[in-house]
């Protein structure tokens, strides 16, 4: 079976001289895991579109045990995010959240509208790396089915406070005063508090439109990085890196 869609390469690997395997965010059909013959050379048509981070055009050939993409235009290169050691970094992040948490084998149209928009912010300056990362963070996890609570104090109900807990284990909040274990938890201010809200809940076309101080953002980070270990149960390796060289 053949069809064509429209897809984001979210990762790549060499098999031999020529090929390649790649993995693809795709509108029509989410992750597929498909070879791509003649895709690493340099004189291939396909180069350009078949490499990490491309939007591409493909038509994915189904055969009974993989897939392999034939036809390939590219749609939209981030090129200004190979520019930047920083902004790659984070990009490469993005990925791994696309691998981890988009669906297979159905429909992915808001998912990858989702990870382009960040691609396209990142890469063009018109927001910072650590005000879009807990958006999408926070809105991929909560396509994935994992919304956190965060409407009031799970004990006392109190709408905001000074400072509120974030417990990522249970995505849940606690006031000041109903806290008492704090292990694990995130502590945010009222400004924080209703940032996190906002990745969460916001409508798609206002989820970046947000301002925060640094101090704000270094809270907001905090709870959707704790949150996504938790959800995702796993320690993200380009992460890892990018804080390193951050
Ligand atoms: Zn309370």
């Amino acid at each position: 079976m053949k069809y064509r869609t429209e897809g984001l390469i979210i990762k790549e690997q060499s098999i031999g001289e020529q090929d390649k395997l790649l993995h693809v965010l795709t509108k029509s059909h989410g992750v597929i895991k498909a070879f791509a013959r003649g895709a690493k050379s340099l004189k291939s048509q396909k180069y350009a579109a078949l490499s990490l981070l491309s939007y591409s055009r493909v038509t994915v050939h189904e055969g009974r045990d993989s897939c392999s993409i034939g036809d390939a235009q590219t749609i939209r290169i981030f090129s200004r995010l190979r520019q930047d050691v920083k902004k790659m970094c984070l990009a490469q992040y993005f990925c791994e959240l696309a691998l981890t948490a988009c669906p297979r084998g159905q429909n992915a149209e808001k998912h990858l509208s989702l990870v382009l928009n960040s691609l396209y912010l990142l890469s063009e300056d018109k927001r910072g790396g650590d005000l879009i990362k807990p958006c999408l963070e926070m809105r991929l996890a909560a396509l994935a089915g994992y919304m956190p609570n965060l409407l009031m104090c799970g004990s006392c109900g109190a709408y905001t406070a000074p400072v509120m807990w974030f417990y990522p284990q249970t995505g849940s909040l606690l006031c000041g005063d109903c806290a008492q274990a704090k292990s694990g938890a995130v502590a945010l201010s009222e400004a924080a508090l209703t940032a996190l809200r906002h990745t969460v809940y916001a409508d798609d076309d206002k989820l970046f439109s947000f301002a925060l101080s640094d101090e704000g953002l270094k809270m907001l980070n905090a709870a959707s990085e704790a949150y996504l270990k938790y959800r995702f149960e796993k320690e993200f390796k380009t992460l890892d890196f990018y804080k390193t060289i951050s």
